[in-house]
């Protein structure tokens, strides 16, 4: 999904390989803050519980450390949706899909079944049955092990990925009043401790210990129980499937506090947005539409542009038109040149549909169009960026920002209380969320692999607890809308 950035990582985590393999003083008080959501007596107690519960299980089994293999037992993923206990009540192991670090690698070879330990959840904790998982581009990273491992991220021994899902509560830790065991959930994937001051007073996101749930830390969605802080609960939206739901948290939640809460758009704005069909554009193109904002999408094909149409884009951009302005990074004086050109014509286009220059641009690609988002963006108007797949080294003419009085607003994830927010447009299915795919649990590698090949067309939805396709509505309402944006 991103990478941190090597100053944010020291910050952070602190870790050579001395460290981990017996922990400095400073990285045990690191995964002190990390681990201990609440250093209360009950909290204390929880986990002191918990770790008996694991040491037990270790004993009856010979295993060693949390998220261990349980022995060559195999994997049958054809009883992935049948649980021998019910809520309140976990079974001793589960089925998972898991990375190691020994064999970090392309998706096909880094994923592997296994059989690991149940955790349980530790205080202000829940652990949750994951009835369908959301497919992302943050664990095609974890499977690589770049550009940063994520075992440099947490402490375990595994990493089970995944940072969207929904699912039920099946056992809550102490601490919890909101959530019972039955309940219907989806999950954002912000992870924060309860101790850092920024998470009561400025944002969860400035939180020295803030994660993302399911890729920068383990016990994520790709397996039967997935465990989460019990503010990353959100109520499913009844009207969807399970698969439906699984599918929209990271990019939505993310387009979301882009646009809404970081650029703050209004009626009557104007908004460029990149890759308007993928996982956050299809998003930003309904939250332009429902703020009354106008929208021009960006795409590179006739029918990903549709589909920005059905979206509530006013046009759309076909980006081969202008593959000149594409920034390499290597350019001669005089490719550059020719490079900005194309950008200059890219914008005038991009002006001609929209009545003006946009007061807002949409911007996760990087590097290749970076320069032409800051060029393009109006004289005070602002270019929000959360990503960088072409590249994150960025360079621009500067000139275009500081005598036009432009601003570039970084923006990563969101918070609870913006996933809540945005959860109840969902609710009420004013936003609604876009899904190409949906595999069986056999297919969380595969998915993986095609999204690294860039042979995915959308975004892919895992069935885990729930049998089939379609099950899962309560209630009545729109749907998924169906993408079809092959070609
Ligand atoms: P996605 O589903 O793959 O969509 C991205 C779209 O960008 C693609 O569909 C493609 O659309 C367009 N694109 C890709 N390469 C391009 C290029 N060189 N030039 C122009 N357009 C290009 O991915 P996503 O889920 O939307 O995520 C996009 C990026 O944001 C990723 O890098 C992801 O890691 C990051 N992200 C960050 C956060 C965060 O919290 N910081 C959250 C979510 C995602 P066309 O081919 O149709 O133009």
């Amino acid at each position: 999904m991103f990478e941190r950035p090597a100053d944010d990582e020291e910050h952070r985590r602190p870790r050579d390989d001395e460290e981990r393999r017996g922990g400095g003083c400073e990285e045990r008080e690191i995964r002190e803050v990390w681990h201990d959501l609440q250093v209360t007596d009950h909290a204390t107690k929880a986990r002191s519980s918990s770790s008996s519960c694991i040491a037990d299980c270790r004993e009856r089994r010979g295993t060693a450390g949390a998220g261990a293999r349980i022995g060559p037992m195999a994997v049958d993923t054809s009883r992935v949706a049948h649980l021998d206990v019910g809520p309140g009540e976990l079974p001793d192991t589960m089925a998972a899909w898991v990375i190691r670090e020994e064999r970090q690698g392309e998706p096909l070879e880094a994923f592997q079944l296994e059989q690991i330990e149940v955790p349980q959840p530790g205080a202000f904790e829940v652990v949750v049955r994951v009835m369908a998982a959301g497919v992302n581009f943050n664990n095609v990273w974890a499977a690589l092990g770049r550009p940063v491992s994520v075992f440099r991220y947490h402490d375990e021994d595994h990493h089970i990925g995944g940072s969207d899902a929904s699912g039920i509560v099946w056992k809550v830790g102490e601490g919890i009043t909101r959530w019972k065991p039955g309940d219907e959930v989806v999950l954002h994937c912000n992870q924060a401790s309860y101790e850092d001051v920024e998470v009561h007073g400025l944002d969860p996101l400035a939180a020295p210990s803030q994660r993302i749930w399911g890729y920068e830390t383990s016990w994520g969605s790709f397996a039967q129980f997935c465990k989460v802080q019990a503010q990353q609960l959100l109520p499913k939206p009844a009207q969807l499937s399970w698969e439906e739901a699984a599918s929209y948290g990271l990019t939505y939640f993310t387009a979301y506090r882009m646009l809404i809460d970081q650029a703050r758009i209004q009626a009557g704005d104007r908004v460029l947005i990149w890759g308007a069909a993928g996982g956050l554009g299809v998003f930003a193109t309904q939250l332009c539409k429902v703020s009354g904002a106008d929208s021009v999408g960006v795409v590179s094909s006739t029918a990903k542009g549709d589909l920005c149409l059905a979206l509530g884009a006013s046009a759309y951009i076909d980006r081969s038109d202008f593959a000149g302005m594409m920034r390499r990074g290597d350019e001669t004086p005089e490719q550059e040149a020719a490079r900005a050109k194309e950008s200059r014509r890219f914008a005038k286009h991009v002006r001609e549909l929209l009545g003006a220059p946009p007061d807002v641009v949409f911007e996760h690609v990087g590097r290749a169009t970076f320069p032409t988002s800051v060029l393009t963006v109006k004289p005070f108007g602002k270019v929000v960026i959360c990503g960088a797949t072409s590249g994150h080294q960025l360079d621009f003419d500067v000139r275009y920002l500081w005598m036009r009085q432009k601003q570039i607003i970084g923006s990563h994830f969101a918070n609870a209380y913006e996933a809540t927010r945005a959860n109840a447009l969902i609710e009420s299915g004013k936003i609604r969320p876009v899904l190409w795919k949906t595999m069986t649990f056999d297919g969380v590698a595969e998915a993986h692999q095609s999204m690294y090949k860039n042979e995915h067309l959308g975004k892919i939805a895992i069935l885990v607890g729930a049998e089939a396709e379609g099950l899962g509505a309560t209630g009545e309402g729109p749907g998924a809308i169906r993408a079809e944006v092959g070609g």
